[in-house]
Formats: C-alpha cells, structure tokens, sequence
C-alpha cells in the first residue's frame, strides 16, 4: 500500500464526498443507496493506482477526481478500465490531461 500524505488523504476524502454527492449518495452502477441501505461507499479507481500505473501515469492523473467512481462494495471492479492503452483508457487519461493542463 502506498503512503499517503495528510494533504492526499484530505483531498481523497474531500473527492469522494464531492462524487458522492454528485451520484445522489447512489453507487454509479446500481441503485443501492449508501445511506439508507447501510452500505460503505468505495472510490473506485478507472484506472487502478498499480506500480506499473503509477510510473507510466502518475499520481496527478491516478489520483484525479475524474479518475474515480464511487461504487458499492459489489460494483467497485466495474469502474476499472483494466487496459489503460486500449482505446477507451487513452481518450480517459488524454480528458484528464486536458483538465490538469488548463
Ligand atoms: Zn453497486
């Protein structure tokens, strides 16, 4: 697991309440609701902060907010784009580019 300073962690927890809040309090993928159905939120990563990721990406894209859906614990895997160099893993790392960049 990586080490996180207090200002990552603040900003993760900051990024999964705003997710959170935009989805309705609602998993991306189903309609369980965390609140009401007892069930803890995941921030999901798109895609996954692996050594290799981390390396070739960088913790600027891996850890941007629009790398992320917050899920249920069962739908958690879904969010992940497991090939980053497939079509739909370039065009979401080039959208994250041009939003860090501007
Ligand atoms: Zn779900």
């Amino acid at each position: 697991m990586r080490k996180l300073t207090q200002d990552q962690k603040d900003q993760a927890v900051e990024n999964k309440r705003i997710l959170g809040e935009r989805q309705g309090g609602k998993c991306y993928y189903c309609d369980i609701h965390f609140e009401r159905d007892n069930v803890i939120p995941h921030a999901a990563h798109i895609i996954i902060d692996s050594v290799v990721n981390i390396r070739k990406y960088g913790y600027e894209i891996l850890d941007n907010i629009k790398n992320f859906k917050i899920t249920c614990p069962n739908c958690n895997p879904k969010a992940i784009i497991t090939n980053p160099e497939s079509q739909t893993g370039i065009d979401h790392i080039e959208a994250i580019r041009k939003e860090i960049e501007l």
